[in-house]
């Protein structure tokens, strides 16, 4: 079948809400990808830091195949036998007192949601529905009804309401904002500890060193959603530790599989995660043993194989020789680890142009909020790769 024949039948039977780019994937390792056509590409979005283990990693794939044909689901009505060594390893890791699992990202922000609500109640003592958590503007958590209710993104929200309350809305990035924003019915803040769907937005160094302050000083929850920017994305197992922080309650989802499998998971630093009861809250496929047997996998080949530090180290070069590029269209370049991004000016008539001659070039990456381009390739990448990737941007660059 030819490309276009795929692409057809996506449009003609699928419903329309996403706009992919026309390529058509087949197979993937590491950090490669190719099409139906045997195209191969580099590909620099990493299903948005789901596979930064590098596609189909074979250890990963092995724990699954082997887990797959033992016990794959028992419903948490029973215990399995990687459910505890999963919350151990991951509790030890991330220096957790408590793990929720669920399976999309979207699912642990809700958790996190109604966690902080609960315990708003049960220990903080604000009055019965009136719990407030604060958000920022332009943030990405998800796509359920009650998340988008505190989007600021039009395109996400539009025709969905009626909408939950409960969310205040603030400027990212500006600590006083937050404090102003805090009442004695605050239960929670939420946020990304860099805005990757917003565009790898990064915030002032102090920021989150001055939330946690203020947090603690409220008894306001500090939620990080590092569902984009954990497991090793920006150079650091966890972005909180750039800022010598610790969360109170951490999501993390994506990478924690690899990208084999949806697994995601609501961390707890403190006693927040205590307030939840049996029956309160759950999910049929969360903490599975095919998920567990997984994402242990998973976290194993992130330390085994040096990955974090490798994006660090990569990032750092990445993000220098971007910023040796010269170019009039060039607004600004930014990045930590290996999230980066190039915006352009908007005069440019949008960054989707690029992309397209990108792939031409062999680079698959995806335009965000019209003028900027995020480049988030699986931390796998070596040197040369990333040098792959930059003589192609100078090459489209220097063809406009
Ligand atoms: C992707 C993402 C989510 C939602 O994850 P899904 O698995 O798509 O539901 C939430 N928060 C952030 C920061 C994300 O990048």
């Amino acid at each position: 079948m030819q490309q276009s024949e795929f692409i057809g039948l996506e449009d003609q039977y699928g419903a329309h809400n996403y706009k992919p780019l026309d390529v058509v994937l087949t197979r993937g390792k590491g950090v490669w990808v190719w099409d139906v056509d045997g195209n191969k590409y580099l590909d620099c979005l990493a299903a948005y830091s789901a596979v930064n283990q590098g596609h189909c990693h074979p250890k990963i794939m092995q724990a699954m195949v082997t887990q797959a044909e033992k016990l794959t689901l028992t419903s948490r009505a029973f215990r399995n036998d990687q459910l505890g060594p999963f919350y151990q390893e991951l509790c030890e890791l991330t220096h957790s007192h408590k793990v929720l699992p669920m399976n999309s990202g979207a699912e642990a922000v809700e958790t996190a949601i109604k966690t902080v609500r609960k315990w708003g109640y049960l220990v903080k003592g604000v009055p019965q529905d009136k719990a407030e958590i604060i958000v920022c503007a332009n943030n990405f958590h998800g796509r359920t009804i009650s998340i988008v209710s505190f989007s600021t993104d039009e395109n996400a929200r539009a025709g969905f309401g009626p909408f939950t309350p409960g969310f205040k809305c603030i400027p990212f990035g500006d600590a006083a904002a937050f404090e102003t924003a805090i009442t004695a019915n605050t239960v929670a803040f939420l946020v990304e500890p860099i805005q990757g769907e917003a565009g790898v937005i990064i915030p002032p160094d102090d920021y989150l060193k001055q939330v946690r302050e203020i947090s603690d000083r409220h008894n306001v929850v500090l939620i990080l959603d590092e569902i984009q920017t954990g497991l090793g994305r920006t150079g650091k197992l966890l972005t909180e530790e750039y800022a010598g922080i610790e969360a109170d309650l951490t999501l993390i989802g994506k990478a924690l599989s690899g990208g084999f499998y949806p697994v995601s998971a609501v961390l707890s630093n403190t006693e927040v995660m205590d307030v939840l009861q049996p029956g309160e809250h759950g999910s049929t496929f969360g903490g599975n043993p095919l998920a567990c047997a997984v994402a242990r996998a998973a976290l194993k080949v992130l330390f085994e194989e040096n990955l974090i530090e490798n994006s660090y180290e990569q990032g750092e070069y990445f993000l220098n020789e971007l910023k040796k590029i010269s170019h009039p269209h060039i607004k600004e370049v930014r990045g930590r680890g290996l999230m980066l991004a190039i915006e352009f000016h908007p005069e440019v008539g949008g960054a989707r142009g690029y992309c397209y001659k990108l792939k031409e070039q062999g680079i698959l990456a995806k335009d965000t909020h019209e003028n900027i381009i995020r480049f988030a390739p699986p931390l796998v990448i070596k040197r040369e790769e990333v040098d792959l990737i930059l003589e192609a941007i100078n090459q489209v660059l220097s063809a406009s």
